[in-house]
């Protein structure tokens, strides 16, 4: 299996999840990029996988569909009824067959209610849920639905490729330093950062990633700074989240 990110919009990445002369696409915002894509690699779509129904995820589908009649268009159940063309809706531990490998779909509202990320064969797309070191932000949950979200991608194997919806990660990392002056994984993936940052794996996650590490006593005390009053992890996830809504 292959996974080939497609830059679309300014930020925004699709991705192809090939196997054989078999892709799939994540979240295509735009067609065109996404064609380009399927004719380098020579590859038929066979599938469409969306993390959630924002347009900046979606907004290529009508056209795929168009081009490629047939193919099987996904997303979470809560999200359906906002985009058209889709075929199929999944819930939480819900698998999808693509060629000889299972696709697991892991329910994770917050940034949407609907959203989810598809994990298969080590790879996780996360959309706007998990990005790399950060997170969306919560727009239909709570902070407390979120939290269990990401907690629960935290709990997938350190090797897990972690494939996110957007290039954010330079930004992110200036706030994970701003939570963590003196994490030393963060400056280091900080100075090292390329683009694209995609993959990352979960065990960097674990290690840089703010919205991870509520537990930890260093984000705690940066959550507490920030006025927070309770040590609860989504209360301190809460505290971060909204300090990175208003971080510049
Ligand atoms: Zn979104
Ligand atoms: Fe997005």
């Amino acid at each position: 299996m292959q996974v080939v990110p497609v830059p679309c919009l300014k930020d925004n990445y699709a991705y192809l999840v090939i196997e054989g002369g078999s892709a799939a696409v994540v979240d295509p915002s735009e067609a065109a990029p996404v064609e380009a894509a399927l004719a380098k690699a020579g590859v038929a779509l066979r599938a469409i996988w969306a993390t959630h129904h924002h347009w900046d995820h979606t907004g290529g589908i009508a056209d795929l569909v168009a081009a490629h009649p047939g193919i099987e268009v996904v997303i979470g159940e809560a999200d359906a009824e906002k985009v058209k063309h889709i075929t199929r809706t999944v819930s939480d531990g819900e698998e999808i067959e693509f060629g000889s490998h299972r696709v697991r779909v892991i329910h994770n509202p917050g940034h949407t209610l609907g959203a989810v990320t598809y994990l298969v064969d080590g790879n996780a797309f996360t959309g706007d849920t998990l990005f790399c070191a950060g997170c969306g932000r919560v727009f239909e949950g709570t902070p407390q639905m979120m939290h269990e979200s990401l907690m629960k991608l935290a709990h997938l194997p350190g090797d897990t490729k972690i494939w996110c919806g957007h290039e954010y990660t330079a930004s992110n990392l200036r706030f994970a330093a701003a939570v963590e002056p003196d994490n030393k994984d963060v400056a280091a993936r900080l100075a090292a950062l390329t683009t694209p940052s995609v993959p990352a794996t979960m065990a960097v996650e674990r290690a840089t990633n703010p919205f991870l590490r509520d537990a930890q006593p260093s984000v705690i005390a940066s959550a507490r700074a920030q006025g927070l009053t309770s040590d609860e992890p989504w209360n301190v996830f809460a505290q971060i989240r909204e300090w990175k809504n208003n971080f510049k």
